[in-house]
């Protein structure tokens, strides 16, 4: 049996006099159906039994892109310079990605769900790169260009890192499409790739369960524009498949 591994969803504000839509890019369900793992798309339902039904239904979840996480959740005051917060979807993804590290079930965070993790665990966000970081690059640049595909800069990546033997590099140019960015490292997570201006763009889990968040898309990149991005997803999709034999026994 293929692993489920649920997708986090976004809201959709299409035209004022529709219903607004959850959903995401049909990137994120292809990088999980080409690394062999069968994706659910998860709404962001605001009660915590249902999503927790949901939540035991699945091997492992995949935090999606999106907007800026509400700076009260991890004890700021909102910045000139916040984007849109959609704060369901905070009060989903937050217990999802918690009772995931809690409870050892793999978890990748891709863009917000990097800052997602982060926040999950007690870390902290810089709520606008330029303006809060001086000489910082521009991480929005392939969105600027209306690129999905577009290197906007290098990463380097922590020799000793899971990340790094999962990719088999130590540098590599990235697609960056994000304003915001991890401050303080929560506990239990480690940085483990920057880009050259000191910008956290990914971290990992201390344990031995998959825990990993990336800043870039690799979800956009992996089909065709750079597929060494693929051992990132079929590491995910394993050890997924692996949380769902080992449930299974234990069952
Ligand atoms: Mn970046």
């Amino acid at each position: 049996m293929k692993p489920l591994i649920g997708i986090s969803c976004g809201t959709f504000h299409d035209q004022a006099w529709c219903p607004p839509s959850y959903g995401h890019r049909q990137t994120y369900v292809d990088a999980i159906l080409q690394a062999g793992g069968a994706p659910l798309l998860i709404p962001p339902v605001a009660d915590e039994a249902t999503l927790r039904v949901l939540y035991e239904s699945l091997d492992g979840i995949l935090l999606s892109g999106g907007g800026d996480i509400a700076p009260s959740i991890y004890g700021d005051t909102p910045h000139e310079k916040l984007g849109l917060v959609d704060l369901a979807r905070d009060e989903a993804e937050l217990p999802l990605a918690g009772w995931a590290i809690t409870e050892s079930k793999p978890v990748l965070g891709i863009c917000r769900g990097i800052q997602v993790i982060n926040v999950a665990l007690g870390g902290t966000l810089y709520q606008d790169i330029p303006s809060q970081i001086d000489g910082s690059l521009r991480h929005t640049l392939s969105y600027d260009r209306e690129d999905w595909t577009y290197m906007a800069h290098d990463i380097s990546i922590a020799p000793d890192s899971r990340f790094a033997q999962l990719m088999g590099v130590q540098t590599m140019a990235v697609n960056s499409l994000h304003h915001q960015s991890l401050r303080d490292i929560a506990p239990g997570l480690r940085a483990v790739a920057w880009a050259p201006d000191g910008i956290i763009e990914a971290v990992e889990g201390q344990g031995d369960s998959f825990i990993v968040g990336v800043q870039c898309h690799p979800e956009a990149l992996q089909a065709s524009a750079d597929r060494r991005w693929k051992s990132l997803f079929h590491a995910f999709v394993e050890n997924c498949a692996t949380c769902r034999s080992s449930s299974a026994l234990a069952a």
